[in-house]
């Protein structure tokens, strides 16, 4: 008997998740990552707050639970969500998810950005996703890296965010 047939999927207690989001830099917006605003000379365009971070976040937990995407969820064509704070967007998702019997074990995220310098603002970023998840701040990993140059990423475009998350039942 195979690995594949000792158990039904449903019965493993643990899933994983991944989600990512893109968006533009967009003159006179704040630029919210994780939650923390961060000095810099343009913000990101959006439906919403345009935290793409926590867009990833959210896209990652909807996937772990085997749920759609977030906007199926929250259509940037809904006035409703017109600026939201994407901490709602972030609750809601996980309230579906903790509905299904499953809670976050740890998040990991790579932020894709040119500018500015990620750097500074790690240790923000980390508390303030602990904060809004409820985690402790050593499951909670928050990298970036550039796409030195190339790219729309490298061209300062915007600014991506890939993130994982596991869910345990
Ligand atoms: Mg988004």
């Amino acid at each position: 008997m195979s690995r594949m047939d000792s158990g039904s999927p449903s019965d493993c207690p643990f899933r994983v998740g991944i989600g990512f989001d893109f968006h533009r830099f967009a003159e006179g917006r704040d630029l919210v990552l994780g939650g923390v605003s961060i000095p810099h000379s343009q913000g990101l365009g959006g439906h919403s707050d345009a935290d793409v971070l926590l867009h990833a976040v959210t896209d990652a937990l909807l996937g772990a639970a085997g749920l759609s995407d977030i906007g199926s969820y929250f259509p940037d064509t809904d006035d409703r969500y017109r600026n939201i704070s994407s901490h709602y967007l972030l609750e809601t998702a996980y309230r579906l998810v903790r509905e299904r019997d499953y809670s976050l074990v740890n998040v990991d995220v790579v932020i894709l950005a040119e500018e500015p310098s990620i750097q500074p603002h790690r240790e923000a970023i980390k508390t303030s996703l602990a904060r809004l998840t409820g985690l402790p701040p050593d499951a909670i990993g928050i990298k970036a890296t550039t796409m030195e140059g190339a790219g729309l990423i490298g061209r300062r475009e915007g600014i991506a965010v890939q993130a994982v998350v596991l869910i345990s039942k």
